[in-house]
């Protein structure tokens, strides 16, 4: 970790994230090329228009498309995505939006990626003023429903790649694809955490969303990638509803730095020490009492595994949440990957660590284990609880 971390003079803690790249708590390490690129660029001034062109041009090398834009997350690229193919580069439709009534405003998706990253992915169509048109049931989908859905005022489809949605009996994207463009509507893929830059625009995506700030390591933005003629209807958006939406100098020059660090960057340098992190956990937890530690791949197939730790509670005398909650409530706190965890297991994510810190994780583990194993009553708060008191705190904000 940095010497000069600033979160002490903030009043802030230390926080150890095996949760992955999550948005609630800061995303990313940033790479030490967009840190220092943003801080030769936030004392200058710039031609705006020449520094969107000079980013495309780095999205179009890393990405394989003709052109990219970059705006403040994949979020808002997801809107201007769907706002660029509802208006093209027609001014005045971009500066009428959301209002999207002389449009074609329909966007079809499938019924299992209607799934939250934090807020509901549907709401990102609805923001640019078109509506959603679900396709299949959330368990499965079929490909004469997507062409069955497709209308006169059919925009675009959108697909999602995510760990979040339904995993099974889905149309897969080369089909989502074909039937979209046999009639002739575009596919928007929402790549947010996907490692992949060329895949799914390989596979026929006319765009293609990623956060910045996930595995990239840049700074909180979104990059748009694509045909030029959408791309450019992306970039307009810049004057209608992507105008709130929009990045400064500093983040445009930072994510092209986080991507141009991507093509060198030491992929099989950090996936040996993402593995040794696993396998220190490994070791830390075998033989433990209840506790079944299993290296698991990502379930997108990003080239990343984590550790699956699954409790049993008779035996480990904790449940996987109360023991989640005692390694948050920590001195540092330790922030596991909890979105499945009333199956009784959490996941520990070796991507975001900064040296050494897979020890504190391991200590962490060991001291709360033991401390359990010593309790006559087994500590289980009861799940629906935990739910409840997780929804009140959303409102404890401020105080
Ligand atoms: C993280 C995520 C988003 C949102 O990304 P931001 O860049 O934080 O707006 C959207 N979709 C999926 C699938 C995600 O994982």
């Amino acid at each position: 970790m940095s010497t000069d971390d600033i979160r002490p003079e903030l009043g802030m803690r230390q926080i150890i994230n095996v949760s992955g790249t999550m948005t609630s708590l800061g995303a990313s390490i940033a790479v030490p090329q967009a840190i220092d690129a943003m801080h030769r660029t936030l004392p200058q001034f710039f031609d705006m228009s020449a520094l969107h062109r000079y980013a495309s041009r780095v999205i179009a090398d890393l990405t394989g498309a003709e052109a990219g834009f970059v705006t403040a997350s994949c979020a808002s690229g997801i809107t201007i995505a769907v706002a660029a193919t509802m208006t093209g580069p027609d001014l005045l439709a971009i500066e009428r939006l959301p209002d999207a009534s002389a449009l074609k405003n329909e966007v079809l998706i499938l019924s299992g990626h209607m799934v939250s990253y934090g807020a509901p992915v549907e709401q990102l169509v609805r923001l640019a003023g078109a509506k959603v048109v679900p396709v299949g049931q959330a368990t499965s989908s079929s490909a004469y429903q997507l062409a069955g859905s497709i209308t006169e005022s059919t925009t675009a489809a959108l697909f999602v790649v995510s760990h979040h949605v339904v995993d099974y009996a889905q149309v897969p994207l080369k089909t989502f694809i074909e039937v979209c463009h046999a009639r002739g509507v575009p596919v928007i893929v929402d790549a947010a955490s996907e490692y992949d830059l060329r895949l799914f625009l390989d596979q026929g995506a006319d765009l293609v969303v990623y956060s910045g700030h996930k595995f990239l390591g840049g700074p909180t933005s979104g990059i748009v990638a694509g045909s030029k003629d959408l791309i450019r209807a992306c970039y307009l958006q810049n004057r209608g509803i992507g105008r709130g939406m929009k990045v400064g100098k500093e983040t445009i020059v930072g994510v092209s730095a986080a991507l141009t660090a991507w093509k060198t960057r030491d992929h099989a340098g950090i996936r040996a020490r993402e593995r040794a992190a696993l396998d220190v956990w490994v070791n830390a937890l075998a033989g433990r009492p209840g506790v079944t530690a299993t290296i698991v791949p990502d379930p997108t197939d990003n080239p990343l595994d984590r550790l699956k730790v699954a409790i049993n509670p008779d035996e480990a005398r904790i449940t996987a949440w109360n023991l989640a909650t005692r390694l948050a409530a920590g001195d540092p706190p330790v922030i596991v990957r909890d979105h499945e965890i009333e199956h009784g297991h959490f996941f520990l994510d070796p991507c975001n660590l900064h040296p050494q810190q897979e020890h504190a994780v391991a200590s962490r583990l060991i001291e709360e284990l033991a401390k359990a194993t010593l309790s006559n009553d087994v500590i289980a708060t009861p799940i629906e609880e935990v739910w409840l008191a997780r929804e009140r705190a959303v409102l404890d904000w401020p105080d």
